[in-house]
């Protein structure tokens, strides 16, 4: 039996469970003009107020938490002393490795951006073991600079463009990696600086939606589904303001949808699939744009071309985009056909595409999804932007310390 969210508990557990709800209101409240004080939790949590208090002393000392300068709120009564999450203790360190470039991220508990770093390069060239080695190197780099300023690193989840058995692996396929049944844990802790710490594994599109989710985005809409244009494409599909992720953690597998039966062949060994019509490779193919450096991340990037090309009006890449975003929505518009979402969002190089190919999925969703006529379907450009699974990736294990901060006090 679970116990409501926003309830105290009752049974076993209580002490680690309001724990996690009291840290859950300074959370929300940080985000607002007038930080809580013990009090306010009080009254929104049904503790008491002693109760309330000693359990923020509990997060004050363990720096998750600070108090701020006492605001006085009415003429009469004691000024009230706000509590806010306390950025300069616990960090978060995201990594990826996609098929054309490493990225690390580094975030705060309040989810700020500390570092961020993405080095370019085909990962196809390499072993998994090469490219982990070298992307471990990248996080254990980001790991001393957080422990330099005096933060503690909370833990490492890598986003990965394939299948994961999330939480700690294996990867079982990545096809446009050539990488199958890969021990991405192990490989990781092989580098010193990450063994002492939790590392996870997860899929980088669940990871973007899950940064979507977690910035308020999606037009404030809790049941999205967020597609990731790579040269894969993955879609991460959020219900209810969760993550659904299958009965394996396998959900969103857009890109092997099928668009035409009879179609190119696939990495997947199958044929037809979307991402041979709206994937990356398929894009710059289609718009006659070269591949070479075709990174989605990097500074001037094929995207980046392919963007200023349709700027300029050219109609060739206009067409190449309107193309790929007609192959999308008929694939997104089935999608919301079953989940009965509200809005769809554009990742990965579909954000600064969107321009040109949103409208041709929006045109495909309003002709294909039945409800659409007394619910529309909102087709937005992601709000996180293009390395939005890294940052996931970073964000989710913060958001790792919110949820449970019993087992971050008694790991620390
Ligand atoms: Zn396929």
């Amino acid at each position: 039996m679970s116990t409501p969210r926003n309830e105290p508990a009752r049974t076993g557990g209580v002490r680690e469970h309001n724990l996690a709800l009291v840290l859950r209101q300074v959370a929300q409240g940080s985000r607002t003009a007038t930080p809580p004080s013990r009090a306010d939790i009080a009254a929104a949590t049904g503790l008491t107020r002693a109760t309330v208090s000693s359990l923020v002393d509990v997060l004050v000392g363990a720096g998750l938490v600070e108090e701020l300068a006492p605001v006085a709120r009415t003429r009469a009564g004691r000024p009230a002393t706000g509590l806010a999450l306390r950025a300069d203790a616990v960090s978060g360190v995201g990594l990826e490795v996609n098929v054309d470039y490493l990225a690390v991220c580094v975030v705060d508990l309040t989810g700020a951006v500390r570092h961020r770093r993405v080095v370019d390069g085909d990962q196809r060239t390499r072993t998994p073991a090469t490219a982990l080695r070298r992307v471990a190197r990248l996080g254990a780099r980001a790991i001393a600079g957080e422990r330099a300023t005096g933060r503690a690193v909370a833990g490492v989840t890598i986003a990965l463009p394939g299948l994961v058995q999330a939480p700690h692996g294996p990867l079982r396929l990545a096809p446009n990696l050539g990488w199958r049944d890969v021990d991405v844990v192990g490989l990781l802790t092989r580098e010193p600086t990450l063994a002492g710490l939790p590392v996870t594994i997860d899929n980088e599109a669940d990871l973007a939606a899950l940064a979507e989710l977690y910035a308020g985005g999606a037009g404030g809409s809790t049941s999205f589904v967020h597609v990731s244009g790579e040269v894969g494409i993955g879609a991460g599909i959020v219900l209810d303001g969760r993550l659904y992720r299958g009965r394996h953690g396998w959900s969103g597998e857009i890109g092997h949808v099928a668009v035409r039966p009879d179609g190119p062949a696939c990495r997947c060994g199958a044929g037809g699939c979307l991402e041979q019509y709206a994937g990356q490779e398929a894009i710059l193919r289609a718009a006659g744009v070269p591949a070479d450096a075709a990174t989605s991340m990097g500074g001037s990037s094929a995207v980046d071309r392919i963007a200023g090309l349709a700027r300029a009006g050219h109609p060739e890449v206009r067409a190449a985009l309107a193309g790929a975003g007609a192959a999308l929505g008929l694939v997104v518009a089935g999608a919301v056909n079953l989940l009965d979402v509200d809005t769809v969002v554009l990742g990965g190089i579909y954000a600064p595409l969107a321009e040109w190919i949103g409208p041709a999925v929006a045109a495909e969703v309003d002709r294909r999804v039945l409800g659409a006529p007394w619910a529309p379907v909102e087709v937005r450009a992601s709000s996180v932007g293009p390395d939005a699974a890294v940052l996931g990736a970073a964000r989710s294990v913060v958001q790792g310390v919110l949820d449970d901060p019993a087992s971050w006090l008694t790991a620390a």
